[in-house]
């Protein structure tokens, strides 16, 4: 399909020019994709470019996801997990309850994805002893912890500086900060969805702030609500100019809104068409960022094995238990196991390749002690 000819039909012929140049999109470009009802020739396009960036490789990560507390003092309105505090479906795990999940994930796990709402009382002291603790515990374990908004409310509460709080969590044992809380960057959107909450600038702020002291980052977009086509662009644009001067990010992840007992819930879901062409167009636009995430928790595992032909390279992972997607009615199952993933992978005729949360192979040698050890390009821990 990947045919100059084919697009010129289409109005297209320019874009898989430049596509197959690997010259940057434009935003009428992407409003262009965004506007061709032929979902297949869009997918192509993306399908090039992440074939020409990994292969036949399909990644997955050996992770494991813990909410710390729903306790939140925004009150963003497309988010069903948020509580204020005395909520009877407020919960606030305790250290020992953290550590226990850390424990249970074994030796084979290798990465922990921390976050919560912005909790009024916790002091930045409580999780840079948390990080600590589960540095101690599980020294192999990657620790990606605390969005940009949770890092900004940090440094509110304690009267600091953002610089101050990421250097204090990078001692402590934080390796890179999830990608969460971005949103759409629009101030549009946000005055009308998330008025309280940090906003587009502050969030990249926060990001930059931390690509300069060494910390990577992930970036994501919340898309299907009240946000237009161009909004959306505009959110990948600036996220490619921040990505020009820094290089701090590694995997953007498209989100799709889930609608279910939020203040929004009478908006329809986005389609699947508009979930793969969203994906294949981030391909398309991000070009400075290395990978693109297909998230089964958001999109359905079936929808996100097939945006493995839509310009996605990556998996995510077996996640264990969810509960920011879920409590929005997310209806995918709460985790998956590595053999479900690569069986997904292998069905979709495509090679699973286990990453660490910085896309570093990690090989399984059952004759280690479970420990990771190697060069930065390749990890080796035991497997459980
Ligand atoms: S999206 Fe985040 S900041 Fe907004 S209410 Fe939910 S937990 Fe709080």
């Amino acid at each position: 399909m990947f045919e100059p000819r084919y697009y010129k039909n289409l109005g297209l012929e320019d874009i898989c020019h430049k596509v197959a140049e690997g010259e940057r999109l434009t935003i009428s470009d992407g409003e262009r994709l965004f506007a061709c009802p032929d979902i297949n020739a869009v997918g192509s396009l993306a399908h090039h470019v992440r074939t020409r960036l990994h292969g036949n490789s399909a990644y997955y990560v050996v992770n494991r996801h813990i909410n710390y507390s729903n306790i939140c003092v925004n009150g963003c309105r497309f988010c069903a997990f948020s509580r204020k505090k005395g909520d009877p479906l407020s919960f606030e795990l305790s250290e020992d309850e953290i550590l226990d999940k850390i424990r249970a994930g074994g030796n084979g796990l290798t990465e922990a994805h921390i976050v919560g709402g912005c909790h009024p009382d916790l002091a930045l002291a409580f999780f840079e002893d948390l990080v600590r603790k589960i540095r101690g515990t599980k020294p192999d374990v990657f620790i990606k912890a605390f969005t940009a908004v949770e890092i900004a409310h940090f440094a509110k509460n304690e009267g600091t500086s953002v610089k101050d709080v990421l250097a204090r969590l990078k001692s402590a044992g934080v390796q890179m900060l999830p990608g969460g809380g971005a949103e759409v960057f629009s101030a549009r959107v946000r005055e009308l969805l998330c008025p309280e909450k940090l906003d587009g600038e502050g969030w990249l702020d926060v990001m930059r702030q931390a690509h300069e002291i060494g910390i990577k980052t992930n970036a994501t977009m919340l898309y299907g609500h009240i946000e237009t086509v161009r909004e959306r662009l505009d959110h990948m644009a600036a996220l490619r100019e921040l990505q020009d001067r820094t290089g701090g990010f590694v995997c953007f992840i498209p989100l799709t809104f889930q609608p279910a007992n939020t203040v929004l819930s009478h908006l329809p879901p986005a389609t699947g068409v508009d979930d793969l062409k969203t994906i294949a167009v981030s391909r398309l636009m991000l070009d400075n960022i290395a990978h693109v995430k297909a998230y089964w928790v958001m999109l359905s595992v079936k929808l996100a094995q097939a945006a493995l032909y839509f310009g996605a390279d990556d998996f995510d992972g077996t996640v264990v238990e969810e509960k920011i997607g879920h409590m929005a009615g997310a209806e995918s199952q709460q985790g998956m196991t590595c053999r479900e993933i690569e069986r997904t992978i292998r069905d979709a005729g495509l090679e699973p390749v286990e990453r660490d949360s910085l896309f570093r192979k990690v090989f399984r040698n059952p004759a280690s002690e479970g420990r990771l050890s190697g060069s930065p390009d390749f990890v080796w821990l035991n497997y459980d």
